[in-house]
């Protein structure tokens, strides 16, 4: 029941664009367009509307959560259920990993096994309104004020998350007992210290995160031409790293595979053990020396010629003179610290999902839309497009 003028302001809203994209596209049409004023007044009418049946659309995923943890026995000796959640935060605008002065951030938890998001925050930095008053050194007039914060842009996203299970039981009747996260230790530390409920939260690192900063390392290791051993590594070594950092990688994931399908049985221990032992194999294997291969891992480990057995016994022993083989043994070592989290095999897709959707309603994070409201009304949408399957059009009622 929207009328063409709340259709049109809606349908930009959900497409990413603004009052310039309506412009550009009814010019096309040679149509009028609403004046910047109207535009306003609509997005305003709209973000409301938007606001209730964002949280009206979290509050089902929290039931169905809910109701998946009670079937699963996931309840805590108070009686409360208690379930994994998955959690990441974005910034407004692109950091390029120097600029970390975002002006607005939204914070996401998603539940694991629905995959819906469960909470959503929002931080301000910025008010157009409050800004205009203070450069002309005046009182701001009476607004409705969307700052709500004054610390650094690095800190929104722990801040968020942690008012996120704060309030999980008083929303959705559970505890978010186990997180899944991308290695930000500022939001496990955040929870570690403040404590959200009496049972600590255990934290679970995200297997795509883990397996990028293994390759992060390897590639800064093709770039150092001596080793830790202060020996130089010739161009050779250096380039046959750099061709093998795909295979030292998958080698992991294959691992990862076997022991979570194959080995689902065993118990906790023989899993880490198992994939212990490859993770730290995976090098010898890829360089060529088979000799401590298991035969899952590797079929090289039954058929291979001698010839070839002596090249890889030659090649690793090469690397280990010049001190490199050391230096990635000691990367995948790394590795091995987070095996408890490998074993378990999750991701926080389900979050990175979220921000792209986020990231399209905001322009690509190029256009500033976080100068009143709009930031947070476009993370709703983002919220609503995502907990609702595709087909399926909740109703929005607009409010006068
Ligand atoms: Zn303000
Ligand atoms: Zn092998």
């Amino acid at each position: 029941m929207l009328n063409v003028n709340q259709a049109i302001v809606l349908g930009a809203i959900s497409t990413g664009g603004g009052l310039a994209q309506i412009e550009e596209q009814l010019g096309f049409c040679d149509l009028p367009v609403m004046s910047s004023h109207l535009y306003q007044k609509i997005q305003n009418e709209l973000a409301h509307s938007i606001h209730e049946l964002a949280w009206e659309i979290i509050e089902q995923a929290g039931v169905q959560e809910r109701r998946i943890a009670i079937e699963k026995g996931h309840i805590g000796k108070d009686s409360i259920p208690y379930i994994t959640v998955i959690a990441d935060g974005a910034w407004s605008k692109h950091s390029y990993k120097v600029n970390y002065d975002a002006a607005s951030g939204v914070g996401v938890i998603i539940g694991q096994e629905t995959k819906k998001v469960l909470f959503l925050g929002i931080r301000n930095k910025y008010c157009c309104l409050c800004a205009r008053a203070e450069n002309k050194e005046e009182q701001p007039i009476a607004h409705m004020c969307f700052k709500n914060w004054s610390g650094p842009s690095t800190g929104m996203e722990s801040n968020i998350i942690f008012e996120g299970f704060k309030q999980s039981i008083e929303m959705h009747g559970v505890k978010y007992l186990c997180l899944v996260g991308d290695g930000d230790s500022s939001v496990t530390k955040k929870l570690a210290d403040a404590r959200p409920y009496d049972t600590p939260v255990s934290k679970i690192e995200c297997r795509n995160h883990l397996l990028r900063n293994y390759c992060t390392r390897l590639r800064a290791l093709t770039q150092k031409k001596t080793s830790s051993k202060n020996l130089p590594v010739s161009v050779k070594q250096r380039n046959i790293l750099m061709n093998s950092i795909k295979r030292l990688r998958s080698g992991i994931i294959g691992a990862i595979n076997y022991i979570t399908t194959e080995k689902s049985e065993e118990c906790h221990a023989e899993k880490f053990r198992l994939l212990k032992k490859d993770i730290y194999n995976g090098p010898y294997h890829v360089f060529g020396n088979h000799e401590k291969c298991e035969t899952y891992f590797c079929s090289k480990m039954t058929n291979i010629d001698q010839d070839e057995q002596k090249k890889g016994y030659h090649w690793v022993a090469e690397m280990k003179a010049s001190g490199r083989f050391q230096d990635i043994l000691y990367v995948a070592e790394r590795v091995t610290r987070n095996a408890e989290s490998l074993i378990l095999n999750m991701d926080n897709n389900a979050a990175e999902c979220y921000n792209s959707v986020v990231a399209k309603l905001v322009g690509g994070k190029r256009i500033n839309y976080t100068a009143r409201r709009s930031y947070a009304t476009r993370c709703e949408v983002a919220a609503i497009s995502y907990n609702v399957p595709a087909g399926e059009f909740p109703r929005l009622s607009i409010k006068k």
